[in-house]
């Protein structure tokens, strides 16, 4: 307690010296991390562009990324140049006031590793110090590239054990003397940990692991985990790992000089099957502040105790002061997944404020004096029946940045407001290494309706049954940027995306203005005040990121990286940019003045899907029924089988590809597409049993579309029901 008090006053000592206009009122021609400020509050002081001439706005330059994937960073602007972040941990230069690519640098992935990315090859940004650009690749490399050139000055190994689901899509943070970097995966086989490297050297400084191991492998790392033990059981699945993987929000507070890290959900979902007789199995789910300079931690606070439903605390932070019970006070605004919007004191953890900004039905509340959530068993533990959970596993938020406004004290971001249907998957599961092993099933519920339409009758019945069954259907799914108060959790203002998969990032600025974009490819400008809609540009291509601003030579700019993808990314909405047209991945560039934008060119027109081969001989319904099921539980994270996904279309395999199946799957033929080698999960009999799933699959889908195609109908029919495991 002695050492936390030492480090406050020093932190404090700081924060005179100068952190405080950065960390209170946002980021101004410079925009030095994904984050804007030492805050994170995306918001800036830059008041050039207004309400009155944001109807100007035009593009002033555009990069072409080189990619077709989900766009996900916030770009940095120091002293002119622009540097981001894109597909597997790809890194770009630009002068930020002309365009001019200065470099770029891709580096060299083991695509194998995508077996274990969930949510799209993304990556959230990059931090830049000291004269170099720090970025995490895909297959968790740290590099550290000299920012004037973009050459590697050092690359540092920051996964710890290789045999196991790890990746990295997160953006890296300056710690004083380190970058520490979170690592992801908790959907597979992974024990979730940060990582310290040195910033000059790449050399690990201190790794902090988020649960314990397995107490017969001999004593934990630190005493926090010892104490982190007590509340696993003994014969908890060590084998899979615990989960836990901080995969997105890692802050360094200047004012207090810790580092906050939110930690991801417990693998397997399910707590029970995770660590059977219960308990919080901390520190899953949960906010921990650690010192950069041990990387031993001062404080937690767990969100959602012993997590049950994917409920990640990885979404991002925001730093500012707030004047709460009659005193000014540092502290952390973090509304993660589970539907909550709580409110932290920096220094020690204390829960000041929680308030939910969703329908909730995990949870009737958070008990103000022990900052425990009131569990609601009956309606949420699936465990004993299929429930439809408030919010989604998709998140009330999720890592999409949301922005804080000082003057308005505004908290503006993505919220959706939506259940899904949960239940166990039936039959034993054996431990796949480097694979799901979560023993849940997911399915959004837009439509609660159609989703049940898929199942056994006796399960619609037993879910039909659930209030909660009649609450999705009353109000299935809202999805708004909305402002929201955040000491008492009230939306002020709300304005309406597309649907339930159009999220983005939330940009403010001193002038009064909101700005994001949508997967419609739009960019808006709000009031923020009001939320009143002042100008919106149709720039083709989907927006997720969030925009971010900056002054070169007194001109302001705004700019945003765009691309679809992302959790659910094969899953294309009608509403995305990306299903009329190529989603080539661009970041935009605007200013007051500035021209229309150019738009990628249309998508080719569907082409009925071909004739597959004959079955092979031996081939009955029983194999394509147990194929589907292989299907499902290995391949279809990444293949929905829409014609407009951004991953193929496994109903309109060529000739070529059918006879070249087996070498695709088992001996990893397209590894450096994306596509992994699952020879050490799935036999030469599982791999036939998918692909004779597949050319029945697409026999039906060439006999539907030629139907269509006599008809004149359109060959895309409605979107599928989504199952997903993200
Ligand atoms: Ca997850």
């Amino acid at each position: 307690m002695r050492h936390l008090f030492a480090s406050l006053l020093l932190g404090l000592a700081a924060f005179s010296l100068g952190g405080a206009t950065a960390l209170q009122q946002g980021a101004g021609s410079q925009w030095t991390s994904p984050g804007g400020d030492a805050g994170k509050t995306h918001h800036s002081r830059l008041t050039q562009i207004t309400a009155e001439n944001a109807g100007q706005l035009g593009l002033a330059w555009a990069a072409d990324l080189g990619t077709t994937r989900g766009q996900e960073a916030t770009p940095v602007v120091i002293d002119g140049v622009l540097y981001t972040s894109g597909t597997t941990g790809r890194a770009y230069a630009f002068d930020a006031a002309t365009g001019k690519e200065l470099w770029r640098f891709e580096p060299e992935v083991d695509m194998q590793v995508n077996r274990t990315v969930c949510c799209d090859m993304v990556n959230r940004g990059l931090a830049v110090a000291r004269g170099k650009v720090y970025v995490a690749a895909l297959d968790g490399w740290m590099y550290a590239l000299d920012a004037k050139t973009g050459g590697v000055v050092w690359k540092a190994d920051f996964i710890e054990d290789r045999r196991r689901g790890d990746n990295s899509t997160g953006a890296p943070e300056i710690a004083g003397d380190v970058v520490v970097v979170g690592m992801s995966g908790a959907e597979y086989d992974v024990r979730g940990y940060v990582t310290a490297l040195d910033l000059e050297t790449g050399k690990l400084r201190w790794r902090w692991h988020v649960v314990p191991h397995d107490p017969k492998l001999g004593p934990q790392e630190t005493p926090e985990l010892e104490a982190a033990l007590k509340t696993w059981d003994p014969n908890s699945r060590w084998d899979i790992g615990g989960g836990g993987s901080p995969w997105d929000a890692i802050n360094f507070d200047p004012e207090t000089g810790l580092v906050l890290v939110g930690t991801g959900n417990g693998g397997p979902y399910a707590t029970s099957k995770r660590s059977p007789s219960g308990g919080d199995n901390l520190y899953l789910a949960s906010l921990v502040a650690l010192d950069p300079k041990t990387g031993r931690m001062k404080w937690h606070y767990q969100e959602t105790p012993g997590d049950n439903w994917d409920f990640t605390a990885t979404q991002p932070m925001i730093f500012t002061r707030m004047d709460i019970d009659g005193q000014n006070r540092p502290v952390v605004l973090h509304a993660p997944k589970n539907g909550y919007l709580y409110i932290l004191d920096r220094c020690d953890g204390k829960l000041l404020r929680a308030n939910p900004i969703v329908r909730t039905n995990w949870a009737k509340g958070i008990d103000p004096a022990t900052g425990r959530p009131i569990l609601d068993p009956e309606a949420a533990d699936y465990t004993t029946g299929p429930k439809i959970v408030f919010p989604a596993t998709t998140g009330a938020r999720n890592w999409h940045p949301a922005s804080y406004d000082p003057a308005t004290g505004l908290y503006i971001g993505a919220v959706l407001d939506m259940g899904n249907l949960i239940f166990m998957t039936p039959g034993a599961k054996p431990f796949k290494a480097r694979g799901l092993n979560n023993d849940a099933a997911l399915i959004f519920t837009p439509d609660v309706k159609e989703a049940l339409a898929a199942f056994p009758p006796e399960f619609g019945d037993a879910v039909r049954k659930l209030p909660a069954y009649q609450e999705a259907l009353r109000q299935p799914a809202t999805a708004q940027v909305r402002a929201i108060d955040p000491l008492t959790g009230k939306t002020v203002w709300a304005a309406d995306t597309a649907g339930w998969q159009d999220r983005g990032g939330v940009l403010t600025t001193a002038s009064g203005l909101t700005i994001y974009g949508g997967v419609t490819g739009k960019l808006f400008v709000r009031e923020t005040a009001t939320g009143k809609l002042l100008k919106e540009i149709d720039t083709g291509t989907a927006i997720m990121a969030a925009p971010m601003t900056y002054a070169v030579n007194g001109v302001q700019y705004i700019a945003v990286m765009a691309g679809w993808g992302g959790g659910g990314y094969p899953f294309v909405p009608r509403y995305s940019a990306a299903y009329r047209r190529e989603n080539t991945n661009r970041l935009l560039v605007f200013r007051i003045g500035g021209a229309p934008v150019p738009k990628p060119d249309l998508r080719a027109p569907l082409e009925v899907a071909p004739e597959p081969p004959a079955q092979a001989a031996g081939v009955t319904a029983q194999t394509i029924v147990r194929g589907q099921s292989l299907f499902f539980s290995n391949c279809a994270i990444c293949h929905a089988n829409q014609p407009r996904s951004i991953t193929p279309d496994l109903r309109r395999m060529q000739p070529a590809t059918h006879d070249a199946f087996r070498q695709i799957v088992r001996a990893g033929l397209l590894v450096p597409n994306g596509m992994p080698r699952w020879d050490d999960l799935l036999s030469v009999d599982d791999t036939d049993a998918i692909h004779a799933y597949l050319i029945d699959l697409q026999a039906t889908t060439r006999k539907d579309e030629l139907a269509k195609q006599k008809a004149g109908k359109p060959l895309d029919g409605p979107s599928l029901t989504i199952l997903s495991n993200y």
